[in-house]
């Protein structure tokens, strides 16, 4: 399985500037959105992920759809059987 947008190869969460949510299955914190991104990365390791430095500038528009694209199809996984 080919690994997600949103994760480094070796598994490593990458939270993008902006990103308010939490990616965790079954976390309360999916649908409830963070104050800042800072928070939610810290949230992220408290769940026991490693979540790579912060990158700088901002991430390209394609790179932004395939995460969306990603963080989407998570979603319906998760609601429907
Ligand atoms: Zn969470």
């Amino acid at each position: 399985m080919a690994h997600s947008p949103g994760t480094t190869p070796d598994g490593q969460l990458i939270v993008y500037h902006g990103e308010l949510f939490c990616r965790v299955a079954n976390c309360e914190r999916r649908t409830v959105p963070f104050s800042s991104t800072p928070n939610l990365r810290a949230h992220l390791r408290r769940h026991g992920t490693t979540v790579t430095p912060t990158a700088s500038g901002r991430m390209t528009q394609d790179n932004m759809d395939a995460v969306i694209t990603w963080l989407e199809s998570l979603f319906i996984s998760g609601e429907e059987e």
